[in-house]
């Protein structure tokens, strides 16, 4: 067996010693779940990407879920998003009964088209689910001009997408802020900044955050904390279907060191993606990621598309084999198992449709982008050595293959 110099992770939180006191907080406070810490960091967090409200909740997942129900999607409606996610996406609107509408990405962003939104929107639309998919912010001038002319809300995931910016009426703006009305991002390892496990929902509507406050907690009329520190006593009510959505205390306090450390993590990050564009530059063949004049991205994943002929597979193995970590291109939920069951559409009605199985016609640059992509490290304690190794292991396997 050969020896292995190096070993790199795809990714990999930056944590430390602030974090693990943060989390002893709560613990030694003995007030563990949502509490204090919670109502911090939602206010921090607002604070940070320009929303009104911010309101907490267990992940990501959790919050599409919300936001979703928040703009009213029922069994029998349509979401228009895009297969080209992680599952997550187009599960959030199935938990609402609803029907996934994917739209095909635009090749060199990865996200929504936004010139085929128009052609999908049908009597039963009730929302635009769209994504910023690897941190890179996605045509939300374009896409919030069409939502308006038929008077659909505009949900954004922006799970990798926090620290992004959007350059707005001539001023750079975080993602979040929201420029859709809700926007939902997560606190996974994976991501750019991490609670464990966790998820932020941001909307400038007071209703609507009412709203996600009581569907966290159960529906409870009277959250917890508020009987804990009644002098009488209170009988609770549950007036409504709610859900255990709650973020916990522990997390939270991560979470707010997290946030302390994000402009350096952003900083960093940008400085990596630039420095790969560079030593990446003259691989033939080799599309690079192209971030639009009016975006700057948190480069959550470094994607590179692989030049033609070349086996994705076979690159990520010799990759591996030299101790550097790879991932395919972003997943197509269509192509997925559960949507062979899972009900979805891509707009066309399914009697006119002669695709084969795991595959659309209507979404080929999804599909395209999943195979011929792949992801490559990038994370903060990542050194410019470590970048070095990963980019002549990558350019030397490519000129092999
Ligand atoms: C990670 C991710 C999610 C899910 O986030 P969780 O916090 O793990 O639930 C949703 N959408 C996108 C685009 C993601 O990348």
């Amino acid at each position: 067996m050969s020896e292995k110099i190096n070993k790199i992770p795809i990714a990999k939180p930056w944590t430390g010693e602030a974090e693990a006191a943060a989390a002893s907080r709560p613990i030694l406070s003995g007030w563990v779940t949502q509490g204090p810490e919670v109502e911090a960091f939602e206010q921090e967090f607002a604070e940070l990407v320009g929303a009104k409200y911010a309101c907490a909740v267990s992940n990501c997942t959790t919050a599409l879920h919300l936001a979703l129900l928040a703009a009213g999607v029922q069994t029998g409606d349509e979401v228009i998003t895009v297969s080209h996610s992680y599952i997550a996406t187009a599960n959030s609107i199935r938990y609402c009964g609803a029907t996934p509408v994917f739209v095909d990405i635009e090749p060199h962003t990865y996200n929504i088209n936004p010139t085929l939104i128009e052609s999908v929107i049908s009597d039963r639309t009730r929302a635009i689910l769209v994504v910023h998919q690897m941190g890179m912010p996605c045509d939300l001038k374009a896409i919030i001009d069409i939502a308006r002319q038929y008077n659909l809300p505009v949900i954004e995931d922006a799970a990798c997408a926090i620290g992004s910016e959007i350059l707005w009426d001539g001023q750079w703006e975080k993602i979040g802020k929201p420029h859709g009305d809700i926007a939902c991002f997560s606190f996974h390892p994976r991501k750019v900044i991490t609670t464990g496990d966790g998820g932020m929902i941001t909307t400038n509507n007071p209703e609507w955050d009412q709203q996600f406050r009581l569907w966290r907690q159960h529906g409870m009329s009277v959250p917890d904390t508020v009987r804990h520190g009644a002098k009488q006593v209170i009988f609770e009510s549950y007036p409504m279907l709610g859900y255990n959505y709650r973020m916990t205390d522990i997390q939270a306090a991560v979470g707010r060191e997290q946030l302390k450390r994000l402009p350096e993590i952003i900083e960093r990050r940008r400085f990596l993606a630039e420095r790969y564009q560079q030593m990446l530059a003259d691989v033939p063949g080799l599309k690079l990621p192209t971030e639009p004049a009016w975006a700057k991205s948190n480069w959550q994943s470094f994607c590179v598309r692989l030049p033609e002929g070349i086996d994705q597979l076979q690159v990520m193995q010799a990759m591996l084999d030299a101790g550097v970590s790879t991932r395919r291109g972003i997943m197509c939920a269509h192509r997925e198992p559960a949507y062979s069951h899972e009900k979805w559409s891509c707009g066309i009605e399914q009697k006119d449709c002669g695709c084969q199985k795991e595959s659309c016609d209507q979404l080929r640059e999804s599909e395209q982008a999943q195979q011929e992509c792949i992801l490559l490290p990038l994370f903060h304690q990542m050194t410019e050595k470590d970048q070095d190794y990963i980019s002549r292991i990558f350019e030397t396997n490519i000129r092999k293959l």
